[in-house]
């Protein structure tokens, strides 16, 4: 196994190319639990962390409200103000947290590369990808401008703040019947809003689906427009959408939740990383290593089933550990 070395950065007529090269020990990228406490950890294992946020600083957490079941808050705590404390938490320790996005990697042998939108390229001698996973939404207006008013693509997240109410939700995989099924013990109905006349999740779960008297399926449904003062108050959907049988209907609900998949977001990292069919990166079980020595991966890249922000913490703390004995050759 290789151990880090120093790169012998060669003294450059173009001041330009040395100031966008770099070489660190740990390398971490993406800003959410995950990337954090990856940072807390390689932080004070004196690896010296660099952190890259990514987009969307602070990942999928900052676009939710309250978020009640992460443990230490019991009365509570937002999205963002989580997030700022994981951040500030890191940069305690020493983290160099910077604004940027990976635009490509060079796996092929170590030093690892990344090149960022700045133009700059960090060798690393370890990287932590933490790059999280995109919900998918259906495309409409209305989903923007009822972000965070009535519309969610986490149900575990923000299904207790539905309790009593009427809800939808999008979808007829396996996310879709869990995340109704959860909501159906909390919200008084849940319509599932299918776009066929059948269900893509396992026969098991939807056998729960059909044995939830709350649930109501609205097969052959498809959801086109949400209207409402401030907040969410109903959605327009239109069934059997092109052909002649074509209706519009409208439902009355507090609270619109898809559940149309998820995209990890791992394409920059693909080509030398093993991944599923979805694109979630491959890592052997137990640990956050990839197939790539030196690389691991942290957080919902990784994780099609969990997807929380406990178990991504969770495992960004355990990919900081891989990533250190890794450095120290064990
Ligand atoms: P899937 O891709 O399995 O299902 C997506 C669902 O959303 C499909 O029913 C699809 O419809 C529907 N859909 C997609 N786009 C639209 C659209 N534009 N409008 C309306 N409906 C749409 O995603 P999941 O997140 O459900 O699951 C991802 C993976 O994770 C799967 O492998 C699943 O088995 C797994 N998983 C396992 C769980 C468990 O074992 N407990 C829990 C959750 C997920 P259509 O069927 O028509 O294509």
């Amino acid at each position: 196994m290789e151990l880090f070395k120093p790169l012998n950065v060669q003294p450059s007529e173009d001041k330009r190319t040395s100031s966008l090269k770099e070489n660190v020990r740990c390398l971490i990228i993406g800003s959410g639990p995950a990337g954090y406490t990856a940072a807390i950890y390689a932080a004070r294992a004196n690896l010296h962390p660099v952190l890259y946020t990514g987009m969307e600083m602070g990942g999928q957490l900052t676009t939710t409200t309250e978020v009640e079941n992460f443990p230490g808050f019991p009365e509570g705590v937002t999205g963002p103000q989580l997030m700022e404390q994981m951040k500030k938490q890191a940069e305690r320790f020493g983290t160099d947290i910077r604004f940027g996005v990976a635009m490509s990697a060079d796996f092929s042998h170590s030093p690892l590369k990344v090149t960022f939108d700045d133009g700059k390229t960090v060798e690393a001698a370890t990287v932590i990808i933490a790059t999280g996973a995109t919900a998918k939404y259906l495309g409409l207006e209305a989903e923007k401008k009822y972000a965070g008013r009535g519309v969610s693509a986490c149900a575990t997240c923000d299904g207790f703040f539905y309790r009593g109410k009427d809800v939808a939700v999008v979808g007829g995989g396996d996310t879709a019947a869990e995340e109704a099924t959860y909501l159906a013990g909390l919200c008084r109905k849940v319509y599932l809003v299918v776009r066929r006349n059948e269900l893509r999740a396992s026969k098991a779960m939807q056998q729960r689906v059909f044995n939830t008297p709350n649930i109501e399926i609205l097969w052959e449904h498809q959801a086109v427009d949400l209207f409402g003062e401030e907040v969410v108050e109903g959605a327009v959907l239109v069934k059997k959408k092109g052909t002649p049988g074509e209706e519009q209907v409208r439902i009355k609900i507090d609270g619109f939740f898809l559940a149309i998949g998820h995209t990890p977001n791992s394409s920059v990292f693909s080509k030398y990383l093993e991944t599923d069919a979805a694109g979630y990166i491959k890592t052997v079980p137990g640990t956050s290593k990839t197939n790539v020595p030196g690389v691991f991966a942290a957080g919902d890249v990784q994780d099609p089933h969990y997807r929380q922000a406990v178990t991504a913490a969770g495992s960004g703390c355990m990919a900081a550990i891989d990533a250190e004995r890794f450095l120290a050759g064990s």
